[in-house]
């Protein structure tokens, strides 16, 4: 242990490495089996392994280490295990952009080139995320870490999918689905973003086959799709329509006779109440033309320009196209008016290219839905309707369930290069598809060698569904698989819901039988301080790597925890950041006192246990102590970390620092009595234990400086890091302490601000009485506090019967049960000030009463930003306590 004297002021930078290097060298961050113990284990949200940090990766590790780092120091077996994310189509992406400008593509390359090149790509610029990481001072096991493209996590990809197969789970069919012909690559719905933009609603007339002189109208937002129409559909009851229910109209420029048919979800209401059916461009029109038996085929193509089913336009980009057919179809007389019209348009997630829906072979997952009990997506229900998964907060159950009420099937394949590819071999000679684990010499049914594998591979999200299991070793029976399967938390931002963690619970109960956790646990998005969202577009995010330069790394995570609730998003900005690093060096400056006056003490034996504590200023900080530890525990529990920081930040710095330490400081100079040392000591070294998990590196190297002065006692650890984390176990309440310290702090409180009211100079002492009521022994014996500490002398301690009735004038305290009396007259103006107190509260008043005509106004509340109206409710706030203060203080010269 180090003996140095600690530095003046805190420095991060010259701490964090050291501690960081040393906390991984003793293998602290390592998982052990310990059978018979359950085990806390959480698997991390793996980033994308070319990611880079930012600040919502900051507070989600914060989270999860003080969540792992409380559960290590209590005792239980703890895993924390990290992993990155091949992120198939971001780092597709991102490696095509690079090629693009070299001039060259993926195409050009080949693709097992191209693969290659990512592979380069990972190489160099993978992992820096963790690195980063360790910056955040996090626990984790690195020695676990897992990479979605290793071998075990590829080899549980393989596995999921030839079982899903064999259990007729996976399916190839044409199905409408999203595609982007930028990225050219298939979409689930979750990596589309709508947005609403103005276009046009253009309304199309189609002649009856046996009346072409009278017409249906049909209504589009996309008129060059009508080239795909198969049919019109209108309600069957529509009294417009229900005459020619059945029979044909002829599609303009194609010259197609189509069916016009019923059906009960066409909206009467909207448009012309007939709608045309394009089932390869419209996933609603695709489920109607299900319905009727009408044919669905492209006009649009893969790259975005028209098909052969197109005719003539045929090879015509799509945007051009669409100009083009309304324009033929208004000289033909079928296009009867163009309103406008604004809607909502899908967009690439990745590229924000229009996204353009269209039938395609495709893989997908039946996942069925909560009414068939024994699907994935039933099983998925029922583990959080049945409570086996407990959702925090609570809210976020609801909005997962309806989702799986409302779930369609998993479209699993990507037409990328970059990921797990998909296990099916098409035989050339005989059609059959080999799906098997292994690569395979042959085709499975007639041992042809001509066999080819899909091109396609599969959503990232089908990898990463797997991870609580795969990390672990599934589908092999590993020992940690036994022991840390289910896991104990998924820590995640609420944005991801559906993305992942419904995926891995739909995944890890279908290949394991288990949940793969029992509490989700989501924790909200950083904003800025106003309240906007961060993004790089807007300019307003913050590079947590410079933030730790500029205020080390326990100020940016104490920052980032402060106040956080589950699901709540956050508000960030500097002022946070600066009362967190005022509280380090808080901490810091007040360990550093204490510590100083250990040196060379002797009589500090007890220390840790305090076996006999007397002294009532003693008995009142460990009451408090102990308070303060079961509550910070309990907050713990149920993931309000805000809570618990917030607990700890008001013990230490009002209880201990403004207080108790200040008092044990008149003891000192005093030396009568039991020493405080041993307590001031025992409160410290416990307070940074629970301390440790929200600020980690600043807790250990004072911990280190602080044990290296006491006795060696209780567990002989060398870290505080593997210290055992405080507990209630042998309740240290103390009512009467914390009663009778309540009162003199109240009491001292109560003269400080009448003292700063009447603007009584600091040094100036002020004489008083206190009329005792029953309270002589802890006023007599508190004395010396309460003449320090608000500056009174001479301090005169009377009875009811005892106290001199003739004071001078001067202001009455009532602090039950006490009455103190502070004579003034002679001291300050009495009348002057009654007067100054007067007008301030005229001013006041005068003040209160704008505001309130202001928030109460709804024309400000309509316009003005939210925070503006925040900063007037507070403004009104402090004017009211200011008003009540006045009022008390008046009174009290009154009296
Ligand atoms: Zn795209
Ligand atoms: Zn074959």
């Amino acid at each position: 242990m180090t003996s140095a004297q600690m530095p003046s002021a805190y420095n991060a930078a010259d701490v964090e490495q050291r501690i960081y290097e040393k906390w991984q060298a003793k293998g602290y961050f390592n998982a052990k089996i310990e059978m018979g113990k359950e085990p806390y284990v959480i698997i991390m949200p793996p980033p994308n392994v070319t990611g880079e940090l930012h600040l919502g990766h900051a507070l989600e590790k914060a989270i999860e280490d003080a969540l792992v780092r409380w559960r290590r120091m209590s005792g239980v077996p703890t895993l924390w295990l990290p992993g990155t994310d091949h992120a198939g189509i971001a780092t597709q992406w991102a490696v095509e952009r690079r090629l693009a400008s070299d001039g060259t593509s993926r195409h050009d390359l080949g693709r097992d080139t191209f693969v290659e090149t990512v592979w380069e790509h990972v190489r160099k610029f993978g992992g820096i995320i963790h690195e980063q990481s360790r910056r955040l001072g996090i626990s984790a096991d690195w020695e676990r870490h897992r990479f979605t493209l290793d071998p075990g996590p590829s080899k549980a990809v393989r596995t999921t999918f030839v079982n899903l197969y064999k259990k007729n789970r996976i399916y190839r069919h044409e199905r409408i689905i999203n595609w982007c012909t930028r990225c050219a690559t298939a979409l689930s719905d979750l990596e589309v973003d709508y947005q609403d933009v103005d276009g046009y609603l253009y309304h199309l007339r189609y002649p009856l086959e046996d009346a072409p002189r009278s017409f249906i109208t049909v209504a589009t937002t996309r008129p060059e799709t009508m080239l795909g129409d198969t049919g019109v559909a209108v309600h069957p009851e529509d009294e417009r329509y229900v005459n020619i229910i059945g029979k044909n109209v002829v599609l303009p420029i194609m010259d197609r006779p189509i069916p016009v048919v019923g059906d009960e979800a066409i909206d009467r209401e909207f448009g012309t109440g007939a709608l045309k059916v394009t089932p390869a461009h419209d996933p609603i029109d695709f489920e109607i033309g299900e319905r009727h038996g009408l044919e669905a085929f492209n006009v649009i193509g893969l790259d975005g320009n028209l098909t052969a089913a197109g005719g003539k336009y045929e090879g015509v980009e799509r945007t051009e196209a669409r100009q083009k057919v309304v324009e033929e179809l208004g000289q033909l007389g079928y296009l009867e008016k163009i309103e406008d019209h604004r809607h909502s348009v899908g967009h690439c997630q990745r590229c924000s290219s229009v996204v353009e829906p269209l039938v395609s072979l495709q893989w997908f997952v039946n996942l069925g839905g909560p009414d068939q009990p024994d699907s994935i997506a039933g099983k998925a229900y029922a583990a959080v309707a049945d409570g086996d998964i407990k959702v925090v907060p609570e809210r976020f159950r609801r909005v997962y369930l309806n989702w799986l009420e409302n779930i369609r099937d998993w479209c699993i394949s990507r037409q990328l290069w970059w990921g797990h590819r998909i296990p099916v071999w098409y035989c050339a000679s005989c059609q059959y598809m080999t799906v098997t684990v292994d690569d395979p010499d042959g085709c499975e049914s007639c041992g042809s060698k001509e066999i080819e594998q899909d091109a396609d591979v599969l959503d990232t999200w089908f990898s990463s569904g797997l991870w609580p299991h795969s990390t672990l070793g599934w589908p092999e029976e590993t020992d940690d698989l036994n022991y840390f399967y289910p896991t104990a938390v998924l820590e995640t931002g609420y944005d991801i819901l559906f993305f992942w963690v419904a995926r891995m619970i739909m995944m890890g109960i279908e290949n394991t039988g288990q949940v793969p956790f029992r509490t989700v646990f989501l924790h909200g998005l950083i904003r800025d301080a106003t309240g906007a969202k961060m993004s790089k577009t807007r300019g307003n995010t913050m590079d947590p790597l410079e933030l730790i330069d500029q205020y080390g790394t326990d100020a940016l995570r104490f920052a980032l925890t402060t106040g956080t609730a589950p699901g709540n998003d956050l508000r960030f900005g500097e002022n946070r950041l600066e009362a967190a690093r005022n509280f380090a060096n808080k901490v810091w400056n007040a360990s550093r006192f204490v510590i100083s006056g250990l040196e060379g003490e002797f009589g500090l034996e007890g220390w840790y246990d305090l076996p006999k504590i007397e002294h009532r200023e003693d008995r009142w900080i460990v009451s408090r102590l102990d308070r303060v530890t079961t509550e910070v525990n309990e907050s713990l529990r149920d993931f309000e970390l805000g809570d618990a920081q917030q607990k700890l930040y008001d013990f230490f710095w009002n209880d201990y620092c403004d207080w108790y330490i200040e008092m044990a400081k008149l003891r000192l100079r005093s030396a009568d009595g039991p020493s405080p040392l041993p307590t001031l000591a025992h409160v410290l070294e416990r307070t940074l234990r629970l301390l440790h998990p929200f600020m980690p590196f600043i807790t250990e190297e004072i911990w280190q400086n602080l044990c290296s002065k006491l006795p060696q006692e209780g567990a002989n650890v060398e870290s505080i890091m593997v210290a055992e984390y405080p507990n209630s176990d042998t309740p240290r309440h103390d009512a009467s302490a914390e009663e009778e310290i309540g009162m003199i702090m109240r009491a001292i409180r109560a003269v400080r601000n009448t003292r700063s009211q009447l603007r009584i100079p600091a040094g100036q002492r002020l004489e008083a009485q206190i009329e005792v009521n029953g309270m002589r022994d802890p006023i007599e014996e508190e004395a010396e506090v309460i003449r320090a500490l608000s500056r009174v002398e001479p301090l005169h301690i009377v009875n009811e019967d005892s106290k001199d009735a003739d004071l001078p004038k001067g202001v009455t305290l009532v602090v039950n049960p006490l009455i103190i009396h502070l004579p003034l007259e002679g001291v300050v103006d009495l009348s002057a000030e009654e007067v100054r107190l007067r007008s301030e509260l005229d001013d006041c008043l005068k003040n209160m009463d704008r505001v309130e005509k202001l928030v109460s106004n709804p024309n400000f509340l309509q316009k003005a930003k939210p925070e503006v109206v925040e900063t007037e409710h507070a403004r009104l706030q402090d004017l009211n306590e200011r008003q009540q203060h006045l009022y008390e203080i008046l009174e009290q010269l009154a009296g």
